[in-house]
């Protein structure tokens, strides 16, 4: 059984926002970046282009169902296949959303359209925005974030500041760090004085324990990650992976598993976290679906992930 949504996901298991109904507002994989770090793999479309990509009509029908189900999750969280913010339409998911359900509303950005006031007068719409960076100059995010050719690093940074200045609800900021690529003190310094002018509520650090899109973008150990952090003052912290709750409202065959390894590869004990399952029913459905050929292991994977075998 496949789900009968095509912009919805999840809930989804989140470091940062608990158990997420996802919301894709692009078509794979449109963004304006293309980072080494990316678990979604290369960007296909790499674009500035605003343009109501998904209608927000298409989304609104899918999330009107969901409520109606009367299903929950801790966020909607606006993400996906992108960059969600691309979408002409998105404020006006989250109008609806804010209309209809009490479920705050999150967005995951990397913030290349905040030079926009019409971008970021949407994006404050939102009840958490999460915004992106991982580079102390435009040289840096040349080789990290790869991002389409008329992004300038400094109008990006400005764009940060005025958002923060505008938006009254909660502000992170996540800090991507890949090993031997922008860890050094000097370029560590450089991103905390960035983050540190745009005074966040959070700063999260974060690494690639996910599988990469690039096999050389690898983790930051655990014990380098902390002494990084000291860089970043008292509001920084070092994402743990996904603690995990024990909600039983969330139940799960082995669609509800395929459909969230097509979005992102997990574990096995990620699996039995988001869907409280216990490992030994976890790992039949996992079974099944490998003997079916639905899923597979993630090649690159370090640590176990299995992905759908259509990613
Ligand atoms: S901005 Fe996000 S979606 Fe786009 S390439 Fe980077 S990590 Fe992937």
């Amino acid at each position: 059984m496949i789900s009968k949504y095509r912009h919805l996901f999840g809930p989804v298991p989140s470091r940062r926002f608990g158990r997420s109904l996802g919301v894709d507002l692009t078509p794979f994989k449109t963004c304006s970046f293309d980072c080494i770090f990316c678990q979604l793999g290369r960007t296909t479309r790499k674009t500035l282009d605003r343009a109501p990509y998904i209608p927000a009509c298409q989304v609104i029908e899918e999330l009107d169902d969901w409520i109606n189900t009367n299903e929950s999750a801790d966020y909607i969280t606006l993400a996906g296949s992108g960059e969600p913010t691309l979408n002409s339409e998105f404020g006006r998911v989250i109008d609806y959303v804010r209309k209809v359900s009490t479920v705050p509303v999150a967005l995951l950005t990397n913030a290349s359209l905040f030079f926009d006031r019409a971008v970021r007068a949407q994006a404050a719409k939102a009840d958490v925005v999460k915004m992106s960076l991982s580079a102390p100059d435009q040289f840096s995010m040349a080789h990290i974030n790869r991002p389409h050719r008329d992004i300038d690093f400094k109008q990006l940074v400005k764009g940060q500041c005025l958002f923060r200045k505008e938006f009254k609800g909660q502000l992170w900021m996540e800090v991507f760090l890949v090993w031997g690529t922008n860890t050094t003190p000097k370029d560590v310094s450089r991103i905390a004085e960035l983050v540190q002018a745009v005074a966040p509520d959070k700063v999260q650090l974060n690494t690639a324990v996910r599988p990469p899109c690039e096999e050389y973008a690898y983790p930051v150990p655990e014990d380098q990650m902390n002494a990084l952090a000291r860089l970043f003052g008292s509001a920084a912290e070092v994402i743990a992976e996904y603690s995990g709750d024990t909600s039983a409202k969330i139940k799960a065959n082995e669609s509800d598993i395929l459909d969230m390894l097509r979005r992102r590869p997990c574990t096995l004990d990620q699996i039995c976290r988001v869907f409280n399952l216990h490992k030994n029913e976890a790992a039949k459905y996992v079974g099944k679906l490998l003997r079916a050929g639905d899923i597979r292991p993630h090649e690159e994977s370090r640590e176990g992930y299995y992905v759908a075998a259509s990613t």
